[in-house]
C-alpha cells in the first residue's frame, strides 16, 4: 500500500485542517519534552509566529537510560492540549504503548512512532486500526525497505495516513549523534507515494548542524521538517544540545521558506 507502483500520485495527508505532502512545507516544531504548561504554551506561541504549522512536545519519552526523565505522560498531554487551545497548532507527540491509544485518539492530531519503536509491530498494528495520522520515524539502524515495511504494517490494518520521518541512522561516525541519510528523500519519492519529512535535530545532535541540514532537506525535496525548539536550551530536560532557540528557529524559517519557493 505504500508502494508508488499502485498509487502513482503523491499522497497528501490531512491533519486537523493542515496538510503534509502538498506544495507547502509541513513544519513541526517544539521542545523535545513537555516540561510545564507555561513552557509549552510559550514555545508554541513563538514557533507559530515563526511559521510552524504543528506543535511537537514529548509527553512519553523513550530514553536510553531508565534513570533519565521519562516524560510527564498524561499530564504532559493535557499541557499540549492547553497549548493547542491557545495557538490552534495541531499536536504531534510520541506514543510508546498500546495502552495509551485511546487517550491519543481523543487528544492528539498526529501520533509519532519513534525510532526505537519503528519495529514494535503490535504498536504499529494497533495504531493501524485507527485513522489517526502517524509520523513514522526511521529506526536507528533500519534500512529503507524495513522502514517501508513498518509503514505497511500500519496501512495494511486500514490506516493510510502515514508520513515518514528520516531522523538520522547509526553509522561508524561518532562526531555527530547520527548520520542524516538525505538520500532517503529521493529514494522514498521513487519507491513510495507517502510524504517524507526530515528531522535534522535528532540526526545531528548539535544545534550548529540543524540549519544547514534543514536547508539541504528542503532542497532535496522533503515535504517538511521537524525541529526541536527550546527557550532555555541549557536547562532543557532532554536534548538541549541540539535544539534551536525561538530566535534561531525564526531565522531558519525565513531561509527554509525562501528555498522552498525556489524549488
Ligand atoms: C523525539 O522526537 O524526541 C525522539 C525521541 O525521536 P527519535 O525517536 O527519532 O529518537
Ligand atoms: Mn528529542
Amino acid at each position: 500500500k505504500a508502494n508508488r507502483l499502485f498509487h502513482p500520485e503523491n499522497s497528501i495527508i490531512s491533519v486537523d485542517g493542515e496538510k503534509i505532502g502538498g506544495k507547502r512545507l509541513g513544519i513541526i516544531a517544539g521542545p523535545c519534552s513537555v516540561e510545564s504548561e507555561e513552557q509549552i504554551i510559550g514555545i508554541a506561541k513563538r514557533v507559530k509566529a515563526a511559521g510552524a504549522n504543528f506543535l511537537r512536545g514529548g509527553a512519553f519519552k523513550p530514553r536510553t537510560s531508565p534513570y533519565s526523565f521519562q516524560g510527564l505522560e498524561l499530564e504532559g498531554l493535557n499541557m499540549l492540549k492547553a497549548a493547542k487551545a491557545e495557538t490552534g497548532l495541531p499536536i504531534v507527540t510520541e506514543l510508546m504503548s498500546t495502552k495509551h491509544i485511546d487517550a491519543f485518539v481523543d487528544d492528539v492530531d498526529m501520533v509519532q512512532i519513534g525510532a526505537r519503536n519503528m519495529q514494535n509491530f503490535d504498536l504499529l498494528k494497533e495504531i493501524g486500526k485507527t485513522q489517526l495520522p502517524v509520523l513514522l520515524k526511521r529506526g536507528l539502524s533500519a534500512t529503507i525497505q524495513e522502514w517501508l515495511m513498518s509503514a505497511e504494517y500500519i496501512m495494511s490494518e486500514g490506516n493510510e495516513n502515514v508520513i515518514l520521518c528520516e531522523r538520522g541512522i547509526r553509522t561508524y561516525e561518532t562526531i555527530t549523534r547520527n548520520t542524516l541519510d538525505l538520500q532517503a528523500v529521493p529514494v522514498i519519492k521513487k519507491l513510495s507515494h507517502l510524504p517524507i519529512i526530515i528531522d535534522p535535530s535528532h540526526a545531528g545532535g548539535y544545534t550548529y548542524l540543524v540549519e544547514p541540514m534543514a536547508k539541504a532537506a528542503v532542497v532535496a525535496g522533503a515535504d517538511g521538517l521537524m525541529i526541536e525548539v527550546h527557550d532555555d536550551p541549557e536547562n532543557a530536560w532532554s536534548d538541549g544540545e541540539q535544539c534551536l532557540t525561538p530566535d534561531e528557529f525564526d531565522r531558519l524559517m525565513d531561509k527554509a521558506k525562501r528555498l522552498a519557493e525556489v524549488e
